[in-house]
């Protein structure tokens, strides 16, 4: 009894399409993977002399991340047009990420905020023989 050493909680990587409400769509497909999974993050805190904001680009499939400078006016569609052109024509700096753990839940964290989906909802435990007729 008792043999609970080093549990830890996991989590179900559940992969979902979450629809962001009132939101443009802000997953592109990763050019250099062709996955669908390509997000495009507008950091409206950070901005250069230009008036510009910053605009962070990354895919949670291959890893690929890069960070661009974008017009204050630009959505997450239009810097992903950007980036996409930057990538095929090779002007554009980017790293791959190593997949780890801690980008993978940090996404996934990110999703559950933006959804606001709980997912420790309260499971039955399978009693479900109380019932008689
Ligand atoms: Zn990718």
């Amino acid at each position: 009894m008792g043999s609970s050493v080093g549990r830890r909680r996991k989590r179900y990587k559940k992969i979902q399409l979450l629809r962001p409400p009132r939101r443009l769509p802000t997953i592109f497909e990763c050019p250099n993977c062709g996955a669908r999974m390509l997000s495009v993050e507008l950091d409206k805190k950070q901005k250069n002399d230009r008036g510009e904001i910053l605009a962070k680009v990354k895919c949670g499939h291959c890893g690929l991340y890069t960070e661009m400078w974008v017009p204050q006016i630009f959505q997450a569609v239009d810097v992903y047009s950007k980036f996409l052109d930057a990538y095929l024509e090779g002007t554009i700096e980017y790293k791959i990420l190593k997949a780890e753990e801690s980008t993978s839940s940090q996404a996934l964290e990110e999703l559950m905020a933006a959804s606001k989906t709980t997912i420790e909802g309260e499971e039955e435990e399978g009693t479900e023989g109380g019932k008689t007729s």
